[in-house]
């Protein structure tokens, strides 16, 4: 698990060079990465709370001003133990904070577990949650497409043509969306639930780091939510 988030920093630094627009967005990524790496596998979800504090200092000190304002209507423990149980804050600020501590819990729970999933799953075989971005390898009729969990990183095989949010499996409801900056990451849209997923295509990059390079194409939602869309899952940052 600390090695994965030792990739997407130094994916982050990489990326930041490139991506230069987004320099502020990976650059506060990159330190959020940095202090999931200091939690420790806990027993109980409930004592992920005890890093909160830290948490909220250091999002004060260099985040975003929206997020600097977390006013918990919970205890932070009930809060945890909530989205753990499938039940997400509503409010954004929350749901950021409360998936900074649990990603790293659920990903070392998941790193551990004998996950059984088959290519109709549209959400996470190990934790429910939704993917926040797919993944693409191999070129032609062999490509595989997977979708990687937006809490929990488990990344499981997925049919290549159909939505994972309606399972509608007209291709001519599901466009495909390049744009001339991003080479290897495209936009995967439902014209039937009007919802969007991104896709990193590793046969055009090798290097990417799927969970970062979504982060670092902000853009292209941009563009999707220009166009009418909404994205399935939000990323870490609320985007
Ligand atoms: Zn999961
Ligand atoms: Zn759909």
């Amino acid at each position: 698990m600390k090695a994965s988030l030792d990739a997407r920093i130094a994916r982050a630094e990489e990326l930041s060079k490139t991506y230069v627009s987004a320099g502020s967005l990976l650059g506060f990524y990159r330190e959020l990465a940095l202090f999931q790496k200091t939690i420790s596998p806990v027993s109980d979800v409930r004592a992920l709370a005890r890093y909160l504090p830290a948490l909220v200092e250091l999002v004060r000190r260099i985040g975003p001003a929206p997020l600097s304002a977390f006013n918990a209507t919970v205890t932070p423990e009930d809060m945890l133990q909530a989205y753990w149980e499938g039940q997400p804050p509503n409010d954004p600020v929350a749901r950021f904070y409360s998936q900074v501590l649990l990603q790293p819990y659920a990903e070392h729970l998941a790193s551990r577990a004998d996950i059984h999933s088959d290519l109709a799953n549209a959400t996470c075989p190990f934790c429910s949650a939704r993917p926040v971005v797919a993944v693409l390898r191999g070129e032609g009729d062999g490509g595989k497409r997977s979708l990687l969990c937006s809490l929990c990183a488990t990344e499981w095989l997925y049919r290549r043509v159909i939505c994972p949010g309606c399972g509608e499996e007209n291709k001519d409801k599901l466009p495909i969306y390049l744009a001339a900056d991003f080479e290897h990451v495209r936009v995967d849209a439902c014209d039937t639930c009007q919802t969007y997923i991104k896709s990193v295509d590793l046969t055009k990059d090798g290097h990417a780091v799927p969970l970062v390079d979504e982060l670092a194409t902000v853009a292209l939602n941009i563009w999707a939510e220009e166009h009418g869309y909404s994205k399935l899952e939000p990323n870490l940052l609320g985007m």
